[in-house]
């Protein structure tokens, strides 16, 4: 057996816990949100290894947690007998940073601890939270299928290092023990303990036990009993019928699952049937997450079959460009033992993906659509959050291409914000037959270019592109409702109906009588310029240059460019 070895933790855990314990101090009690659901992942691991090899079950297939506390010692433990862990798997998990997710967030993290906190909130903060309230942890685990005295005991302070040894471990499973800091005894109290599992842990669908109290007339006082009781509800929240659940509570389990402190914007809970059966609670969250642009990132939605968790990070359950999304689908088709591969090619799996998208779809349309004041402004939100992610599905989700053009929002020439193409149609000049947009690298870019002052000057409304994906966008959305979107800064801009019969007399004359010059220009731009010609798209400035029809836009070409293409 291994005798007692110390190693030292990776540089990043060190700054971690650094951080951790340093700006949530003021949110202390998620420590046991967090460690309780590493209980609980632990035992969904352990399940679904099991689909394969029963065996890993041993003679105890009742997955459960159990907070226990020792007053006298001042230790805490949280007690699981999920999947367990390996020494190897100890020192991996518990010793560095694997989640790839993580130099990101803490490149995010700016030293304002308010700030901080809020996004360590948002990012959870795991195992490492224990150190918030003890100062030392002592974790000892025996991984499902390993014999008896292959158990191993991790312990650390939390500074620099931590100890690993070699120990006899019968039950399998997980006992993370606490030692509390002398000013943390608050936390070796049923009540308390209680109180704080029921606010962040009561979906978790297994059992979470603690030994009973009873009243103890002879020394006044409550005395902990050997007996356990279940202390959470262990009710999948989603699998209630609708009408039985409260805001509330839909409000709560949103921040259960989300880390979010803010409520969600809206949301959905439907029980889909027919021929594929499963249950959907999707939400739409306020505020968009630190990481919304890595398009790698997990998905915010969790897999279940029949109430049984899957997996975390099922991103085959939505689009890309829904990963803001959070929340829960269960599916009643699919096999327990579904692999990420499976899931691919899943007829389910894209029945619940074209069910779930158009939900959400139609979930944004009656906040965009709505009479309300107080909804129209919801959307205005969350276009703002979201808006440049939803235009990411303009090129990727061709089957719903029309209903996401109805949802975009852009600024333009009539209004700093929130026109829509339906309102740019609705203001369209008589004669008019296209849509006129600009893209620029910012909106004053866009809103000072010479291009536009034909426009103005005709009172033509023409809709002011400056993001990035814009560009991209642009070039997957060729028309709305029959009119084709135009840019001005391409080829020669066509009037067409909207120059009257004068003006386009002056416009061939003017053409006319300024040829020897455009020639001379040709001459001289040659190597510059593929085409010199005169315009009637400027009214004040003397000229401007343009892209031909068809070729990439100046903004396109500028970006492609910075990107070293
Ligand atoms: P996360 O849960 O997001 O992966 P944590 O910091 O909470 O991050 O936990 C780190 C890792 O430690 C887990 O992914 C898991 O592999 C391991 N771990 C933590 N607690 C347990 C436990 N009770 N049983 C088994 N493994 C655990
Ligand atoms: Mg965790």
């Amino acid at each position: 057996p291994m005798s007692k070895q110390t190693h030292s933790f990776q540089a990043e855990v060190k700054q971690i816990l650094h951080l951790v314990t340093h700006s949530l101090y003021s949110n202390k009690e998620i420590f046991l949100r967090e460690l309780v659901s590493n209980a609980s992942d632990a035992c969904d691991k352990l399940r679904y290894e099991a689909l394969d090899h029963p065996q890993l079950f041993e003679d105890n297939p009742n997955l459960e947690v159990r907070v226990l506390f020792d007053a006298e010692a001042k230790t805490l433990t949280i007690r699981d007998n999920g999947i367990g862990m390996s020494a190897e798997e100890a020192t991996a998990h518990l010793g560095t940073i694997a989640k790839s997710g993580t130099r990101e967030f803490m490149a995010k993290l700016d030293g304002d601890q308010k700030k901080d906190a809020q996004l360590i909130g948002q990012f959870g903060v795991g195992f490492y939270s224990g150190f918030i309230v003890a100062d030392r942890i002592t974790v000892e685990s025996r991984r499902a299928g390993l014999p008896a005295d292959q158990g191993v005991r991790w312990s650390s302070e939390g500074t620099g290092e931590f100890e690993l040894e070699t120990i006899d471990k019968p039950l399998r499973g997980t006992d993370v023990i606490l030692h509390l800091r002398d000013e943390e005894t608050e936390f070796l109290s049923t009540w308390r303990l209680k109180s704080i599992i029921s606010k962040y842990s009561d979906h978790i669908s297994l059992p979470i036990l603690m030994k009973k109290e009873t009243w103890d007339a002879e020394a006044s006082k409550q005395i902990v009993t050997d007996e356990w009781e279940t202390v959470n509800k262990a009710a999948a929240l989603w699998s209630r019928s609708k009408s039985e659940v409260t805001d509330a509570e839909y409000q709560d389990f949103y921040k259960q699952i989300s880390y979010d402190s803010e409520p969600p914007l809206a949301y959905t809970h439907n029980r889909v049937e027919g021929r594929s059966e499963y249950t959907q609670l999707l939400y739409i969250p306020a505020k968009a997450p630190f990481d919304l642009w890595n398009r790698d990132k997990r998905g915010g939605v969790k897999l279940y079959v029949k109430r049984v968790f899957i997996m975390d990070d099922a991103e085959t359950l939505l689009p890309v460009y829904l990963r803001f999304v959070k929340g829960v689908i269960d599916s009643a088709d699919l096999p327990l033992n579904v692999s990420r591969e499976l899931l691919q090619e899943s007829r389910d799996v894209k029945a619940i993906r074209e069910g779930s998208t158009k939900r959400i779809l139609s979930m944004l349309e009656s906040l965009a659509d709505s009479d309300s004041a107080d909804d129209k402004a919801k959307y205005q939100k969350f276009w703002g959050e979201f808006g440049n992610v939803m235009k990411e599905g303009i090129g990727e989700d061709f089957q719903n291409q029309e209903r996401l053009a109805k949802l975009l929002r852009f600024s333009s020439t009539h209004a700093d914000e929130g026109v829509s193409l339906a309102d740019y149609v609705s203001r369209m000049k008589e004669g008019q037959d296209v849509i006129y947009v600009i893209t620029a690298d910012s909106l004053a870019a866009a809103k000072s270019s010479p291009q536009l002052e034909i426009f103005r000057k005709k009172g033509i409304e023409v809709l002011l592109l400056a993001e990035r994906v814009d560009e991209w966008m642009l070039s997957h959305l060729h028309e709305f409702e029959g009119k084709q979107l135009q840019s001005v800064a391409k080829g020669s801009v066509d009037l067409g109906k909207l120059q009257d019969e004068e003006e386009k007399k002056k416009a061939e004359e003017t053409a006319e009588a300024f040829k020897p010059l455009v020639e001379k220009l040709k001459t001289a731009l040659a190597s510059r310029a593929k085409d010199v010609r005169v315009s009637n798209r400027l009214v004040d400035s003397p000229a401007c240059v343009v892209v031909e029809e068809g070729d990439m836009s100046g903004h396109l070409a500028r970006l492609l460019k910075q990107s070293g293409q």
